[in-house]
């Protein structure tokens, strides 16, 4: 008897391309030297990809599903810290040279244990 195939039910999808423990429209900003772009990400991840291969082997995944996704640590890459990264607002490239890049007065929750 063939198993059925059933297209993937997707709790979570999030972008492939968005840092572990961001949702879409936040980003990381490191109060140290306010660093916008360059971070380490420590995290254990439980996820679902699709991948998306060419008769080579080699290809993308299309789709993540987070099924648990748990951020050990941020660190800045250009300053050293980890202890001053908070979760802000995305805002727009076109917006975001001309308004300060205020935090949303919410602390990341990154779990860390230091
Ligand atoms: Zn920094």
């Amino acid at each position: 008897m063939p198993r059925s195939i059933r297209p993937w039910r997707w709790r979570r999808p999030t972008s492939p391309t968005l840092p572990a423990g961001l949702r879409p429209g936040e980003r990381y900003r490191c109060g140290g030297c306010g660093n916008l772009t360059r971070f380490d990400v420590l995290s254990r991840e439980r996820v679902r990809r699709f991948w998306h291969l060419d008769l080579s082997g080699t290809g993308a995944a299309e789709e993540v599903e987070e099924l648990q996704v748990t951020v050990e640590s941020v660190t800045c890459r250009w300053c050293g810290s980890s202890d001053a990264i908070a979760v802000v607002e995305a805002l727009a490239v076109d917006q975001a040279a001309e308004r300060a890049p205020h935090g949303r007065g919410s602390s990341p929750e990154l779990g860390v244990s230091e």
